[in-house]
């Protein structure tokens, strides 16, 4: 009910100047972001590992407009992957890449379901494989983050580029499009790594579900193809029903632990993290890091309303 009314007051530059001025030590800036550095996300990561979790890392940023700014996201996965290798993270640490932040919004849009060709796409494939290179030297990989349903086939144009080469690559689907189903049949073959979430984004309902409800049985819909298929499923969430129900499909479909994962985001859930990693399930925990936090944050208190008024409290006290 809050959602959008909160997305839309994160727009606004007053309440903007007014978050990013608490520093990203306070509770409610640190709860989902370990840092703005690379060695304090590093650090996050090893804490993580230490406790039998894998990570995969994200440096926020969105929408890059100039060629520079791709230039240094991608030179900050590169550094982030050699402090990762340094610390002997790697095997355990892969990153996840939103191709906005590496130049896909650069120069003219292109044309639907024809691949990476307009400049912008140009561009955030070249840099996407660097990232990709780097990841593969480094003994890990790159998960391609979805975002708003306008670049949903330009990123998967990418994706299928990515994996001629890289084909370790994973994709991401968000099960309240309406297309989605359909996607997740794509995507279900051998070796392909697919990451199932519910969507973050404020989408229409041209070619989104709204309702909440609508949302779960598309996501359940989309499981049931994954755990079927012959690729490997990334279960993004946190919901616990859709958590019961993924176990029971892999069950069902005969997958072993490990044939599949769990993800959750830095910060939410972390006991329920824990628990599905001590009873020998996989478990993958999306580390932000970075200064532009902003976006992430608010899309995150957005989902849960009820963080609202922690979130008023540590503005007032700005810890
Ligand atoms: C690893 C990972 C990667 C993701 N990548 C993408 C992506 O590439 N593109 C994209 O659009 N979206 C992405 N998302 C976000 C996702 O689409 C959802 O917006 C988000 O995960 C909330 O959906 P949910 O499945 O947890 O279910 P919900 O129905 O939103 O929540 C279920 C329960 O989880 C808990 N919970 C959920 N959110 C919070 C919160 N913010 N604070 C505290 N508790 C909470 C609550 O107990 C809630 O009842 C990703 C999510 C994860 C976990």
């Amino acid at each position: 009910m809050l959602r959008q009314p909160l997305l839309m007051l994160s727009r606004s530059d007053k309440v903007k100047n007014l978050v990013t001025s608490m520093p990203v030590s306070s509770s409610i800036v640190s709860r989902y972001v370990p840092g703005e550095s690379t060695e304090e996300a590093v650090e996050g990561t090893g804490a993580l590992i230490d406790n039998g979790l894998h990570v995969t890392l994200d440096f926020l940023g969105e929408d890059t407009l100039d060629r520079e700014q791709a230039d240094a996201t991608v030179a900050a996965y590169l550094d982030l992957l050699a402090a990762l290798t340094d610390k002997g993270l790697a095997r355990n640490a892969e990153v996840s890449v939103k191709l906005s932040a590496i130049g896909q919004a650069l120069g003219s849009a292109g044309q639907p379901g024809l691949g990476p060709v307009s400049e912008g796409e140009k561009v955030a494939l070249e840099n996407a494989r660097s990232i990709c290179r780097a990841a593969r030297n480094a003994g890990t990989t790159v998960t391609l983050d979805m975002e708003d349903h306008t670049t949903t086939d330009s990123t998967l144009g990418t994706l299928r580029e990515l994996r001629k080469d890289f084909p370790e690559t994973g994709a991401v689907v968000q099960a309240y499009l309406h297309r989605t189903e359909a996607d997740c049949r794509d995507l279900a073959y051998e070796g392909s790594r697919v990451r199932l979430c519910k969507g973050a984004y404020n989408e229409p309902e041209s070619v989104a579900f709204q309702d909440k409800h609508e949302v779960d049985k598309s996501y359940v819909r989309c499981l049931k193809v994954l755990m079927a298929g012959q690729g490997y499923p990334m279960v993004a969430s946190h919901d616990p029903r859709m958590v019961d129900i993924a176990g029971a499909l892999a069950t069902r479909n005969g997958r072993a632990q490990g044939s599949y994962e769990y993800q959750m985001l830095y910060g939410i859930r972390p006991d329920e993290q824990r628990r599905l990693a001590e009873a020998g399930e996989k478990v993958r925990v999306y580390v932000p890091y970075g200064q532009e936090w902003y976006g992430y944050l608010m899309r995150r208190l957005a989902e849960r309303p009820s963080n609202l008024q922690f979130f008023v409290r540590s503005l007032v006290s700005k810890k």
